[in-house]
């Protein structure tokens, strides 16, 4: 995981004010590596690091973020830029009907995401028709015919003796004649790229004035898919891109270079083989999804929002010493009511559910944190600094105070020393300590 692996590069970094040239290089080195992880090209890798490096160098080390996590906020920043900003739609305005062609190799998903999209623009309330275009196989035909037929949504009858750009220009006319409002139109694919495809789909954009040219790719092809999208849009100027099977193990690698060699837009992911399996392209998802970091992020923002770093400093060496008090669990129990709900906090942290496993290690719980407060509260300065002086006279008074009962006093307490011993255990781990005391 990246962010462990910057963790590891910046613990020496402590104490710097600004991030170094040197810091930086060895930093970039491990963000290469999570960068061709994840299948990203070589030289769009390289480029990349090269532009945040560039950005990362010079700046000032925020005092409530670690310089690892700081790192690791301009990669997210700049990777999210480099994926687009924000999402992208289909151009749906203009001339009725409008003709959208799907493009790419055989077996990237072409004809599931006519059959995707042509469900996901007639539940918008639009009337597509879909176009087989792919004559070199009678069983294209037939898929987009079955994937129509389920969807209740017209598909043009083309047939293996027609040419694609003959086809095309019937289905328009069609389209015109039956008032159907958008053409999708699904065209044969390759093994690899071939001249007499490309000039093929060249004349259907001479013959049907294209809205939209949809290059689709398969989002684990990983490095081949750079070349392929760059010839696309070369012949084609195609007008955004739709990546396939992004669900599951697909580290989304392929968006980042496809989208740098072309400079088009995402507009949608595929995430299944059912017909419903269509997104918006997210670009800050896909980047999180690249540096394997699933909600870190979130979180340092949150973090970084209310929590003071030196006030984490201070706990973590009373941690160190053995004098977290109740006292502090009292300014913890704040701070994590500050970032908002405690299971959604932890819930982010990695690492947490071995700490969670713990046994007898105390169970987050909203209510149980407001009782708790309420019950330090009670306690004098005195007693929250010692907690054994605490005795069964004093308990029953908390309890009044603090509008619980007896047991629950005995409860915060007895949760309390059990924290202090797990605390203990884990103290001869400094990254266990330190983990905790970056996120709270
Ligand atoms: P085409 O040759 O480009 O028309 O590709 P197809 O649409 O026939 O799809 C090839 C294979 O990929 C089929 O088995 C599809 O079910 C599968 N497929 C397409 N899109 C997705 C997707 O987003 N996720 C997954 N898992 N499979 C997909
Ligand atoms: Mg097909």
């Amino acid at each position: 995981n990246l962010t462990d692996r910057l963790e590891g590069v910046f613990k020496k970094l402590r104490g710097h004010g600004v991030l170094t040239e040197e810091h930086i290089a060895e930093a970039m080195r491990e963000v290469r590596m999570a960068l061709l992880e994840a299948d990203v090209n070589y030289q769009v890798a390289r480029e990349f690091v090269d532009a945040v490096s560039a950005k990362a160098l010079g700046r000032e080390v925020s005092q409530k973020l670690s310089p690892g996590q700081q790192v690791i906020k301009i990669v997210h920043e700049e990777l999210v830029d480099l994926l687009g900003g924000s999402a992208e739609q289909i151009r749906l305005d203009g001339p009725q009907p409008v003709t959208i062609m799907l493009a790419g190799l055989q077996g990237s998903g072409k004809t599931t995401t006519a059959g995707k999209l042509a469900a996901q623009l007639k539940s918008k309330g639009r009337k597509p028709y879909l176009v087989p275009a792919d004559v070199y196989r009678p069983a294209a035909i037939e898929q987009l015919q079955v994937l129509g037929s389920r969807l209740d949504v017209p598909v043009h009858p083309s047939t293996t003796d027609s040419k694609p750009v003959d086809i095309c220009r019937q289905a328009l006319a069609e389209a015109q004649d039956k008032h159907y409002d958008t053409l999708i139109i699904d065209t044969a694919g390759r093994l690899h790229i071939d001249e007499r495809l490309m000039g093929e789909l060249q004349d259907i954009q001479r013959a049907v004035k294209l809205s939209e040219i949809l290059f689709v790719a398969d989002a684990m092809t990983g490095q081949d898919a750079v070349t392929v999208a760059d010839t696309f849009n070369k012949n084609l100027e195609i007008t955004g891109i739709v990546l396939t099977k992004m669900e599951g193990d697909a580290r989304g690698g392929a968006a980042l270079s496809i989208k740098r060699v072309t400079g088009k837009p995402i507009k949608f992911v595929g995430i299944g083989e059912a017909l419903d399996a269509l997104e918006v392209f997210h670009p800050d998802r896909t980047a999180s999804r690249i540096l394997g970091m699933g909600d870190v992020l979130t979180l340092i923002e949150k973090a970084e929002a209310v929590v003071d770093r030196q006030e984490a400093d201070r706990i973590a060496k009373k941690l160190k010493r053995n004098e977290f008090t109740l006292e502090d669990f009292l300014d913890q129990i704040q701070q994590i009511k500050k970032m908002g709900s405690l299971e959604q906090i932890l819930s982010m942290v990695p690492g947490i559910n071995k700490l969670r496993q713990l046994k007898d290690a105390p169970q987050p719980n909203e209510k149980e944190l407001v009782k708790t407060e309420a019950i330090i509260r009670s306690m004098t300065r005195k007693e929250r600094n010692n907690h054994r002086i605490i005795d069964a006279g004093r308990r029953q008074r908390i309890a009044a105070g603090s509008g619980t009962s007896v047991a629950e006093v005995n409860r915060v307490l007895k949760s309390y020393s059990e924290m202090l011993k797990m605390l203990k255990k884990m103290r001869g781990k400094p990254g266990a300590i330190s983990g905790m005391k970056r996120r709270k």
